[in-house]
């Protein structure tokens, strides 16, 4: 099977990670503020706090940004379910908005109408999640322009997009939003096999999310509420959880973040390829917008089916599927979820694009160590599968 995607681990990393298993620390050693100091050099954001997933990085991003009961949070639905549930963990309700029909990405349209009719209705965002599908950055310039206008805070769920970057600046500089978070799951971009990070330019947040990712318990005499008692001394000063990441995973952050160019630059030039093989098929391929260069996390094709009358959507995945091609879909819907459709009562239609999108979207597989052989295996057996 080709999957769709797959980590490079190479022998440097693996050194890194046995250094640290014979050190004195194999956790809150070193490591960490190092690897949150590489990401912030490389993104150049101000602050960095890593943590064990970029879901927790989004729990504790919301619960930074004061995210409780009776608060909303608006995201995309086609996004992984985590982008939504971190606002469910603080006891807000969430909202969707539809996408955009050439990115994938939230519609700034749509956003900005809801946002309007949300205003009349008295029930205003304090959060929008905006994921950066396949590693393409959403509009931030607009989203920002729309955050300041109506008073809620951004964070941006760049899981797919470390190394991309947003009219020439890196995602994670955090330049229109509040946070950023990236994942490091293996089929990311760089892996640190299970992890995650924020970054932020605000000293507050930094704080915050520090806090709540270790306990809400602080070393730091200037977050005390009162007078230190000795030197053992520390202060729980918030319900925080153990979200920490280990030095073992901090290591090979560090070691993986020296390919993360190489990387990327690889995916470009196999999306590149992809482009031109499966020209004349009946799909769309990628659109990029010119004020961003996608990490390419993702390859995302979709069926033109009007022009494949005998077979369907599913028909041709499964095709794929049975000749071992590892193809994917990123994602179904959120509000189409059983949990989200019981509690918020979803209705099909409500957001077309993304009711659209779901019925034509298929992910190759794309991942730097994918040989071009392998790619091209791909592409003829997809040429068969949408054969009339
Ligand atoms: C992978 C992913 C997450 C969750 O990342 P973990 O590190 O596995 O917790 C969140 N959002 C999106 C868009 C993702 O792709």
């Amino acid at each position: 099977m080709i999957p769709y995607g797959k980590q490079d681990i190479n022998q440097d990393d693996i050194d890194s990670v046995i250094e640290v298993l014979q050190s004195d620390f194999l956790t809150q050693g070193p490591k960490v503020p190092a690897f949150e100091e590489a990401v912030c050099k490389y993104t150049s954001a101000n602050y960095g706090v890593a943590v064990n997933s970029a879901t927790s990085a989004l729990h504790i991003a919301c619960l930074s940004l004061d995210l409780k009961e009776g608060g909303v949070l608006w995201t995309t639905p086609i996004s992984f379910v985590a982008s939504a549930n971190c606002g469910l963990y603080c006891g807000a309700d969430i909202d969707f908005v539809d996408i955009d029909p050439e990115t994938y990405n939230i519609s700034v349209t749509a956003l900005e109408d809801k946002l309007k009719q949300a205003q009349i209705d008295n029930c205003l965002p304090n959060i929008l999640v905006a994921v950066h599908l396949c590693g393409q950055s959403c509009d931030m310039e607009a989203i920002r322009r729309l955050s300041r206008e109506y008073g809620f805070y951004v964070i941006e769920d760049a899981s797919h997009a470390i190394g991309g970057e947003y009219q020439g600046k890196k995602i994670g500089s955090c330049e229109y939003s509040d946070i950023t978070i990236f994942s490091f799951h293996p089929v990311k971009i760089i892996t640190t096999a299970e992890g995650g990070i924020a970054t932020t330019n605000d000293k507050y947040l930094a704080d915050q999310m520090r806090l709540f990712s270790s306990h809400g318990v602080t070393r730091d005499p200037e977050l005390m509420t009162k007078e230190t008692e000795g030197p053992w001394y520390y202060q729980q000063i918030c319900l925080g959880y153990n979200y920490r990441m280990t030095e073992l995973q901090a290591a090979l952050g560090i070691s993986q973040l020296v390919r993360l160019d190489e990387f990327v630059a690889r995916r470009h030039y196999l999306a590149e390829k992809y482009d031109s093989l499966l020209k004349g098929m009946a799909l769309d391929t990628p659109k990029q917008n010119s004020s961003c260069y996608s990490s390419f996390h993702l390859y995302i094709i979709r069926l033109r089916l009007v022009d494949i009358p005998n077979k369907t959507h599913r028909e041709i995945f499964q095709y794929l599927r049975d000749r071992g091609i590892g193809v994917n879909l990123h994602y179904i819907p959120i509000y189409t979820q059983p949990y989200y459709e019981q509690q918020y009562s979803c209705k099909i239609g409500v957001y077309p694009e993304a009711d659209r999108y779901y019925e034509e979207a298929i992910s190759l597989p794309l991942y730097p160590k994918m040989s071009e052989e392998d790619q091209l295996s791909v592409v003829s057996a997809l040429a068969k599968a949408i054969e009339v």
